[in-house]
């Protein structure tokens, strides 16, 4: 399924040209255009979903899979050293497009930290607290 008012949609479909890294029947990887780093990547499916919980299982189950493929042709074509596999999901998760995508972002010896976030003091009643909260919502 296909949104007519999404810009990822019409870029996936090949209604809108990108730098197309990969293509199959179901994803059309591109280089993002804010890259973090040179090879910044994003996997595309071809039809329309709003995030992670939104995606068919078949779909979803083949992100990690071409994650994986890319970064390790990353780091054979771009001489990185490592990849992050980032996806966010909500506006307080840092998505800003609405179409389920994954970023694949090369990372390099000496280069900056580009995902990180402050560790906080954990407290362990509080730990035990959420772990229950969320266990119990799973059943
Ligand atoms: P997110 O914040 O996870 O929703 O990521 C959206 C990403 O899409 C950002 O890294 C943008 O730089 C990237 N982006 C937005 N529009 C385009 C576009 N037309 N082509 C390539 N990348 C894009
Ligand atoms: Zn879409």
């Amino acid at each position: 399924m296909k949104d007519d008012s999404c810009i990822f949609c019409k870029i996936a479909n090949g209604e809108i040209p990108s730098n197309t890294i990969y293509e199959d029947g179901e994803f059309r990887v591109i280089l993002d255009l804010g890259p973090a780093s040179k090879g910044h990547a994003l996997i595309l499916p071809k039809s329309h979903y709003k995030d992670i919980c939104e995606a068919d299982q078949a779909v979803a189950e083949k992100l990690f899979p071409l994650a994986a493929k890319l970064g390790g042709a990353m780091k054979q074509s771009l001489g990185a050293s490592g990849f992050n596999v980032v996806q966010n999901n909500g506006t307080s998760a840092g998505q800003t497009v609405f179409h389920l995508h994954v970023h694949v972002i090369p990372r390099y010896d000496g280069g900056p930290q580009m995902v990180a976030w402050n560790p906080q003091e954990a407290n362990n009643d509080e730990l035990k607290a959420t772990a229950k909260v969320i266990r119990d919502t799973l059943g």
